[in-house]
């Protein structure tokens, strides 16, 4: 008989890690306390590359690079494959010189990547993974007179987008990347497409994992036995830890993103950046496009993304850092509409500073919200992994949403060390867009958001 496993939580994490080991051919249980899959913290950025994060290593940057490149091929219906347009305002304390280096770097490993393999070829070219704009040649491409609708190149797609973003504020040169926009509600549909259909997982929605002990060589939850632990409850996870008397240090982060509408725009935007230092009142803005003229803003600064004491950490007590009442009222019940039109309002005012017409853009639902955590001390952290202790007990402790197919082979090849006992593989059920396009729209609909974000603006990898 296979082994048979336990994952606490259906987040990214957990729904990933199930979907892997079922294949593997390991008897598993997900147990989510929610009614559906992937309704934790938003995701809108893949990340492939890490150029958002001019802070992290260029280690922390490959891994992001591969880990991406991974994650598309297990749901290939979630990527929004429009570039990213990446900027430094002059108010910005950081420059653009040293984002150039690390780009050159990742176009050599993706080329090599794609030469290695060529399925690795997910984020297009390696030739086009990202082109560089003097001052000089983007005020040309802004006086370029073409209207392309669909863009293909990343020329077309700075064309119409230069014309909205005010040249005079930014440090040069600009760059466009090939990192692409990640669904989250297509994510929670195709992860809920596969599993539902795996005949070796048990989906135990609405179902929390309350009661925790070992005993005899197996892990009880909520009275069955299981021969695997996996945590995968988000920023949770410590109260998994506290409950088997694990000690783990981490930090917890509220954080929150707006959802606006600015309807006057018929023409496709990239994902925009304007950098910033995180936490100042020139904090990054981030752009990122949704169909039907919703635009989906992050700021970070302390009146929009960010909250003062929005960070909390572990004590030597406890593994679960702990959130004020504030976030967690937010988190389980609902937020002041109030503070959503304020918070939006700053957010869209944030990124008019560049865009000036998109002052006119409108507060058009919730947030996108959520905790999450960040393992050890180092808040900068970004491409994370699993961590083991003795006992037949892993920890997902995800940061970003790319990493969890590293996570999932690190816990098959611990499974397999403890020489633990798989059935017959399974194939990855079938399943096709048109199938996501109907649940994810769905789900959207009953989280309360705008239906038309549960789609994606591009279709074909921008080349
Ligand atoms: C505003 C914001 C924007 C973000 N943007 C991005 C982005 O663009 N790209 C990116 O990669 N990442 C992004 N992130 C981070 C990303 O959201 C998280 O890394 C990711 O969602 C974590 O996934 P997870 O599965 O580990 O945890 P979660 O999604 O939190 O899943 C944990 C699940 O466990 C369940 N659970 C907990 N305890 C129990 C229990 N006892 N019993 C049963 N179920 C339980 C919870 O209900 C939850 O569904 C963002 C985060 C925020 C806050």
């Amino acid at each position: 008989m296979a082994a048979k496993v336990a994952i606490i939580g259906g987040g990214i994490a957990g729904s990933s890690v199930a979907l892997f080991l079922a294949q593997e051919g390991y008897d598993i249980t997900l147990f989510e306390q929610e009614s559906s899959l992937v309704s934790g913290p938003p995701m809108c950025h893949l990340h492939a590359g890490g150029n958002l994060y001019p802070d992290i290593s260029d280690e922390q940057c490959i891994k992001l690079l591969k880990q991406s490149i991974e994650l598309i091929g297990y749901y290939p219906h979630t990527i929004d494959y429009r570039p990213t347009l990446i900027t430094y305002p002059k108010s910005s304390q950081e420059n653009p010189k040293e984002l150039h280096r690390r780009l050159d770097m990742l176009q050599i490993i993706y080329k090599e990547l794609t030469q290695q393999d060529s399925t690795n070829k997910r984020l297009g070219e390696p030739e086009n993974y990202f082109k560089s704009y003097s001052y000089k040649e983007a005020k040309a491409l802004q006086h370029n007179p073409l209207a392309v609708k669909e863009p293909k190149t990343l020329d077309e797609w700075m064309i119409q987008t230069l014309r909205e973003i005010d040249l005079e504020q930014l440090q040069y040169p600009l760059f466009i990347v090939q990192e692409y926009g990640l669904n989250l509600f297509r994510i929670a549909a195709s992860a809920e497409l596969m599993l539902q259909k795996l005949p070796n997982v048990t989906l135990k929605l609405n179902t929390k994992a309350q009661t925790l002990s070992r005993s005899q060589d197996k892990w009880l939850v909520n009275e069955e036995s299981f021969d695997y632990l996996i945590n995968a409850a988000g920023f949770r996870s410590g109260i998994i830890d506290d409950l088997i008397g694990k000690k783990r240090s981490r930090l917890v982060e509220f954080k929150a993103a707006y959802v606006s509408r600015w309807e006057k725009q018929e023409h496709l935007f990239p994902e925009i950046i304007f950098q910033g230092k995180r936490g100042t009142p020139e904090g990054m803005g981030q752009f990122t496009p949704y169909p039907a003229g919703y635009y989906q803003l992050h700021g970070m600064t302390q009146d929009i993304t960010l909250y003062p004491h929005g960070l909390v950490k572990s004590s030597p007590l406890s593994a679960q850092p702990r959130l004020s009442s504030e976030f967690l009222q937010k988190i389980e019940q609902k937020w002041e509409w109030s503070e959503v039109e304020q918070r939006t309002q700053a957010a869209i005012r944030h990124i008019s500073r560049y865009m000036p017409a998109f002052s006119s853009a409108k507060v058009a639902a919730k947030p996108l919200y959520g905790a999450q955590q960040i393992p050890g001390e180092d808040a900068t952290l970004r491409a994370s992994e699993v961590s083991f202790e003795s006992e037949n007990y892993a920890r997902c402790e995800t940061v970003k949403a790319s990493s969890v197919f590293t996570m999932a082979k690190d816990i098959a090849a611990d499974m397999q060390t403890k020489g633990l006992i798989k059935a017959t593989t399974q194939n990855v059920p079938h399943y096709t867009k048109e199938d996501v396009d109907k649940l994810a729209t769905q789900i959207a609909a009953s989280r309360e958001y705008p239906k038309a974000m549960a789609g994606i603006t591009t279709l074909f990898p921008a080349t």
